[in-house]
């Protein structure tokens, strides 16, 4: 079993990774996309570089990481579950055991959709491979929300009958013959044991399976029990959570929004994981 699970690819997982490594602890990484650091145009609050591009310093943290050898899995994990005394992670159709967790999610600018959290595992899922196939030649909707995930979208419209897809970026190539793109936020799945219908503003469309294509799944969802306290994940000095094992780091303990805080935050998480294991 593995010491550790780190979710989340930015500077609070980053710094979380080194420390685990250096450390000597065994441990996964995995993150959705990651783009918060490549976008900052100019950074100018970051230590021993007065002034970097987001770019530059991106590129500096995959160095850092690449010559210690720690590999970061581009996959999103769609749940978190405690057995005794240890955790279950699902990434696509694949699961993970291990002995601890350090959440570095960061914070998402969507909110979920209405009803998402309600209607999820009836209807609503976030895995494309792990739920695709129970839509064989039924109508679902595809919600897109990168380009990284264009294939997945794929895979599903292949299966179902019908897939109306929803990119929520400019530039999308989705080809699939069955794929009916619809160009506008989805407000709200509905339905009764299970969902029927996805509504836009003006219109709403029947389904029987709404699939949510994310870099993220908000942290009460990803993991039942977790305390969140406005919107962030509750966490003591020692980066821990309520649930004893978690520890959680960066953008999403809560304010201030920094890579600084971020980098320091994976650093108390990485020793807290190392002292919780001893103990
Ligand atoms: C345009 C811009 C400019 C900025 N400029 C500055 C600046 O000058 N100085 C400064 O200090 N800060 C700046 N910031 C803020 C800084 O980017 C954040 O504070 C920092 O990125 C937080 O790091 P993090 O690791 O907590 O989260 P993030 O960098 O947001 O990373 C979180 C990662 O977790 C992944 N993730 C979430 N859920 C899952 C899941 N279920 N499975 C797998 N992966 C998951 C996400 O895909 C994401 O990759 C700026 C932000 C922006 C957007």
């Amino acid at each position: 079993m593995l010491d550790c699970v780190i979710i989340g690819g930015g500077p609070a997982g980053v710094s979380s990774a080194i420390n685990l490594k250096l450390l000597g602890k065994s441990f996964l990484w995995f993150s959705g996309p990651s783009k918060k650091v490549e976008r900052a145009e100019l950074i100018k609050n970051y230590p021993a570089f007065p002034q970097v591009t987001g770019k530059e310093l991106s590129k500096a943290f995959k160095k850092h990481v690449e010559s210690m050898d720690i590999e970061m899995r581009g996959e999103v994990v769609t749940g978190v579950y405690e057995t005794d005394g240890h955790f279950t992670l699902l990434v696509k159709d694949e699961s993970f055991e291990a002995k601890t967790v350090i959440l570095c999610l960061g914070v998402e600018a969507s909110k979920p959709i209405g009803g998402e959290e309600e209607f999820l595992g009836r209807g609503v899922s976030y895995c494309a491979t792990c739920d695709g196939f129970l839509y064989k030649g039924k109508k679902i909707a595809v919600l897109c929300t990168d380009k990284q995930f264009e294939h997945e979208a794929e895979f599903l419209a292949g299966i179902a009958e019908t897939a109306y897809v929803i990119p929520l970026y400019k530039g999308y190539e989705i080809k699939a013959p069955n794929a009916r793109i619809i160009l506008k936020k989805p407000v709200s799945v509905s339905g009764d044991t299970r969902v029927r219908s996805l509504s836009f503003k003006d219109e709403s469309v029947e389904i029987d399976g709404m699939f949510i294509l994310r870099g993220s799944v908000s942290p009460s969802t990803l993991l039942r029990g977790l305390k969140v306290e406005g919107g962030h994940i509750a966490v003591n000095r020692d980066c821990s959570t309520n649930i004893a094992g978690v520890f959680s780091a960066g953008d999403c303990t809560g304010r201030p929004y920094q890579y600084a805080k971020a980098v320091g935050e994976g650093n108390i998480a990485a020793h807290s994981v190392v002292e919780y294991l001893t103990r």
